[in-house]
């Protein structure tokens, strides 16, 4: 039986950014709800080492750092839901939104923090390497690559970003490019064209990522240069895919405003969407940063927006109008 659930504050999504949301909210005595969507965890459910997140000497799990932050998230008053929001309606409040199971969320504030995923090449070796030296994230898995060979597949800011910051781990990079030019900003060009450690092969597409060793590891990628249709294979120890994010809004078209690759657009500084009461953190409105921690920090701010503007629509008129001007 269908069930209608009331909320002061209505989490979509489970990553860093939706947990420290939820987090915040319950211990500001708001008593979220969180609805979890297909994949609990977001993209570090795909992380394996995880060096990078405050707070631990050593690595920790991917996976495991999301379920401490679930644990955490239920054990301060989140009720978790496991449910995918079909439809969102923002017209009015209370916010209404649809879930699979025919649940129905009506929610005073939301914060959207359904995240992003990598697009990846679409093939099967990539897929099946993942982890084994196939990864989206430099920042992430950069440092795993000290002293040995990588490859970055893209031609736009994030490829040139990531070859240039894999020089410091890495002794050599290559870029593998399908077209002869970068969309990349000049500025960004011009450095990575000087770096003595990078390499460009272009007009070049991957045909597969090669593995050798039990358990498999990456040895190389297989290429095809696209104007002769020749094959070649490149040895590297780790394939960086950097062909772009697609941000997790299908739902929210028409709903609040997003920019022209979908993200949720946001007030500068801010987690305030187009529609009051409607927050957004973490990687669906951040297309530049993309860590767990900036993640989990656009969280905490959203909980506090939540918080603040239920506070003020709680005053009266004028009082709240004289506060919220401030
Ligand atoms: P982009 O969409 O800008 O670039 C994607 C790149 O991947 C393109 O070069 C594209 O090739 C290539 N590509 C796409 N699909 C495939 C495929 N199937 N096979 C091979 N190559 C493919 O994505 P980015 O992640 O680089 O950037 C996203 C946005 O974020 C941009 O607006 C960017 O400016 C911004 N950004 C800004 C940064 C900064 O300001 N410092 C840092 C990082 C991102 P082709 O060129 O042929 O289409």
């Amino acid at each position: 039986m269908p069930e209608t659930i009331h909320t002061q504050v209505l989490i979509i999504g489970a990553g860093p950014a939706g947990y420290t949301a939820a987090i915040y909210a319950a211990r500001g005595g708001l008593d979220p709800v969180l609805v979890s969507g297909l994949q609990p965890g977001g993209q570090l459910m795909i992380t394996t080492d995880v060096e990078n997140y405050p707070g631990f000497e050593t690595a920790i799990q991917g996976p495991w750092l999301m379920e401490q932050m679930a644990k955490q998230a239920e054990h301060v008053g989140t009720r978790v839901i496991s449910d995918l929001l079909m439809n969102v309606d923002f017209s009015c409040r209370p916010f209404r939104c649809v879930g699979d199971s025919g649940d129905v969320y009506l929610a005073e504030t939301v914060v959207i923090a359904t995240g992003a995923q990598a697009r990846w090449l679409g093939l099967p070796s990539e897929k099946r390497l993942q982890g084994a030296g196939v990864s989206a994230c430099a920042t992430c898995d950069g440092f795993f690559y000290r002293g040995k060979q990588v490859a970055v597949i893209g031609g736009g800011n994030t490829a040139v970003e990531e070859a240039l910051y894999l020089t410091h781990h890495a002794d050599k990079v290559t870029l593998v490019h399908r077209r002869d030019s970068l969309r990349a900003e000049k500025i960004l060009q011009r450095r990575l064209f000087s770096h003595p450690k990078i390499t460009v092969v272009w007009d070049s597409a991957v045909e597969e990522v090669t593995a050798g060793g039990q358990p498999e590891v990456v040895n190389g990628v297989t290429l095809r240069n696209v104007r002769s249709g020749a094959l070649s294979h490149l040895a590297v120890d780790g394939v960086f895919i950097a062909i772009g994010h697609m941000p997790n809004t299908t739902i929210f078209r028409g709903q609040v405003e997003l920019d022209d690759e979908g993200y949720v657009l946001t007030k500068p500084g801010l987690t305030q969407t187009s529609v009051p009461g409607v927050f957004a953190a973490g990687d669906v409105q951040d297309k530049l940063w993309r860590q767990a921690i900036t993640a989990a920090g656009t969280g905490c701010i959203a909980a506090l927006e939540a918080e603040k503007f239920l506070t003020l629509q709680a005053l009266p008129t004028v009082q709240a109008a004289a506060q919220a001007a401030e």
